[in-house]
Formats: structure tokens, C-alpha cells, sequence
């Protein structure tokens, strides 16, 4: 697996995921080692999303049969439900080499071609993040995707001249927090669109039970439900509890993850029962309390915290919206009687009117 990036990119990945805590994606270098170990590399290792696997295991076997590339893939959905590892898997099922980048470190022309002109027949080409690629590498992807072919300039002024040069057939395949930013051209040239869905907590025990295997650490059925039913339908949280507890139970126990352990050291990094951390309830506690539950706009409620919107509106919002505990609403955020009763708060009377 070949993951391609610049240094420039490098350090604008670190600084965003600096801003980061908790729920938030790698954030070393350290994690990013950790998460790579522990990436499931088949089908079968590939826990849940059951429907997508089913549908893209009949596009795989259909696309074996007749000796073609994969059609182009957009996956998208919240950070950390595994999109990357998916695109790793199905690379590996294809018998392929896959190029990782992502769209920010796609800045030049030059980056993209670059790529393009190093795939090789039925690779795979995967791309993060890539609702953010700028109209120039767009450009240069549409033939690309469409025609596997890429349009070179050469010489200057009036004697330039556009070539279109052959590229071998690959596999692209995109990854997004957020299809509706992707632009109307972008997406038609995907051939399947899929949106990759929370997990429910047994799936997440499963993977929790997984990763305990891998890295060695001792946890009971019921350890591995309690960490599960925190990790907000997420295998990258619930990967990086299972690290946070495990450490718990080595220094305060005797190693094994226990419900009991699990709870503890759950709730001494303020981890609800519920999943929910200091800045999913912090944001909530801000819209009740300083703007009578709401609606108030993003802006606002990013410039309070001291969050970025991104973070926010790709790694918070998501699983407070599939909760339930916050609504939506074209003049900004709402706190749901579902969140109010979460964070033990009571409605005001003209907030009640408006539910
Ligand atoms: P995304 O690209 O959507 O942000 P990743 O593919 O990087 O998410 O997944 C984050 C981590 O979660 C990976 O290290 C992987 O081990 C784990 N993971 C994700 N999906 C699954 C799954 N279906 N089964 C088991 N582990 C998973």
C-alpha cells in the first residue's frame, strides 16, 4: 500500500488534527502506525456494512470475469468508518498495488499527473477528502476516469500544443465526509456511490474483540460491549478506547479488560454511556445555556468553542444528528428534547412552543 502525500500537506494534516481531541482522527504518527497494523485486509476481516460489502463483491467478481478494471467508487460518509481500510480491501481482493493521497496534497497540476502517469493496469487509486480537490485537478481527472487518458500541454505561448496521452485502466476510488461538496461532473463520472453507515454495537464488539487479538490484550464479552456502546458507531473509536482502557487495566488492574474496568477508565476520560465526550456535550451545553437551545448558526457556535467547521460539522455533528440530540435547521442548530433530557437540562417555555 503506497500512501502518497506532501510535506506541506504533512504538516496542514498535523496541525488540523492537532485541533483534534478524543473522537478525532490520527492524531501521531504513532496512531497512524497503530491504525495501519490493525486494518483489516480481506473481506472477511471487514467487519459490518453488510449491504455494501454484498453489492461490491458481485462488482468485483463481475469486473475478475471480464478482466476489467473496477468501476470508479465514491465512498462517503463520517471520519473513521472505513473507507481507507475498504479501499485496502478491495485492492487486495483485486490482487492490486493501491496509491493512497488526498486531495489536499493534490495542490499542483504536476501532483496529480504524476500519479496518473505511475498507475498501473486495474491499480487502485484512492483519494481522501476528495470533495476538497481544487477545479484544476478536477480537470485533469475527468478524462481520466472517463477516457483513461490525460491531456499534457507542451511548448509555449503559440506554439503550445495539448496532447492526449494513454494512461493504463485503474480503479479510482474516492473518499468523503461530504458527497453534496462534490461537484455535479465529479460525481456522475463515479460509476457506484456508496454511503458507508454507522456500526451497531455488536459489530463494534467484533472489531474491538479483533484488535484485543492483535495487540494482545485480555478483555471479557461484556469489556468488549461497554467499550462498544461508547464508541459512537465508530471502529476508529472504538480501536482507540480499547488502547485508552487497556492502559487502564494494566496500571490499576491486573490487565484484563473488564465491564467494570471498562466503565472506570471510561468515565475518568469523560466518555459518556452514550459515547458522547467534553466537546459534543459542551457544544450542546452552549446552545441551551447561552442561546436559549437555539437555532444558532455554525460560525457562531465554532467561534464560542474554538473549534474549526470542519471538525464540527465532519467528526461531531454527524452521530449528535443520528442520536438525535441536535437538529438541523435552516437557521442554524437546534438542541432536540432528546438532548436536553441527555444532558439533564429542562426545556424552557418558549422553547417548548417550538417543539
Ligand atoms: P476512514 O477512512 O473512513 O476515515 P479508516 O478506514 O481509516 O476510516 O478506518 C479507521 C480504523 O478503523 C482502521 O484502522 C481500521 O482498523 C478500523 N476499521 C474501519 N472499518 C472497519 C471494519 N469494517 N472492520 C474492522 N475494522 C475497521
Amino acid at each position: 500500500m503506497a500512501i502518497i502525500s506532501s510535506d506541506k500537506e504533512n504538516e496542514k494534516t498535523k496541525s488540523k488534527e492537532n485541533s483534534r481531541e478524543n473522537i478525532a482522527p490520527c492524531e501521531t504518527d504513532y496512531d497512524r502506525c497503530f491504525e495501519n497494523s490493525i486494518r483489516p485486509k480481506t473481506f472477511n476481516e471487514y467487519i459490518g456494512q453488510s449491504q455494501l460489502k454484498e453489492t461490491l463483491k458481485i462488482s468485483l467478481d463481475a469486473s475478475k470475469q471480464r478482466q476489467e478494471s473496477l468501476d470508479h467508487l465514491l465512498l462517503y460518509g463520517p471520519p473513521g468508518l472505513g473507507k481507507t481500510t475498504l479501499a485496502g480491501v478491495i485492492a487486495n481482493e483485486m490482487g492490486v498495488n493501491v496509491k493512497i493521497t488526498s486531495a489536499p496534497a493534490l495542490e499542483r497540476p504536476r501532483d496529480l499527473i504524476g500519479i496518473l502517469m505511475t498507475v498501473k493496469t486495474g491499480e487502485v487509486l484512492f483519494i481522501d477528502e476528495i470533495h476538497r480537490l481544487n477545479k484544476v485537478a478536477e480537470e485533469i481527472l475527468y478524462p481520466a476516469m472517463e477516457d483513461f487518458s490525460i491531456d499534457r500541454t507542451t511548448g509555449k505561448g503559440q506554439s503550445t500544443k495539448t496532447l492526449r496521452v494513454p494512461i493504463p485502466k485503474f480503479t479510482l476510488i474516492g473518499a468523503t465526509t461530504k458527497a453534496g461538496a462534490l461537484s455535479g461532473p465529479l460525481r456522475d463520472r463515479f460509476g457506484i456511490i456508496h454511503r458507508l453507515e454507522f456500526y451497531n454495537n455488536d459489530e463494534l464488539s467484533f472489531v474491538i474483540k479483533r484488535t484485543a487479538s492483535i495487540i494482545a490484550a485480555k478483555i471479557t464479552e461484556d469489556g468488549a460491549s461497554t467499550i462498544a456502546s461508547r464508541s459512537r458507531g465508530t471502529p476508529r473509536i472504538a480501536n482507540r478506547l480499547l488502547k485508552r482502557v487497556r492502559d487502564y487495566a494494566t496500571v490499576k488492574a491486573d490487565g484484563i479488560i473488564t465491564k467494570d474496568i471498562a466503565i472506570k477508565s471510561l468515565d475518568l476520560l469523560k466518555v459518556d454511556h452514550q459515547g458522547l465526550d467534553t466537546t459534543d456535550r459542551d457544544l450542546m451545553k452552549l446552545i441551551i445555556e447561552k442561546y436559549d437551545g437555539g437555532p444558532v448558526g455554525i460560525d457562531t457556535l465554532c467561534a464560542a468553542l474554538g473549534e474549526d467547521i470542519r471538525t464540527i460539522e465532519d467528526v461531531y455533528e454527524p452521530f449528535l444528528l443520528q442520536m438525535g440530540f441536535i437538529q438541523r435547521t435552516p437557521r442554524g442548530r437546534k438542541v432536540s428534547p432528546a438532548g436536553y433530557k441527555h444532558l439533564g437540562c429542562k426545556i424552557s417555555s418558549s422553547q417548548q412552543n417550538l417543539f
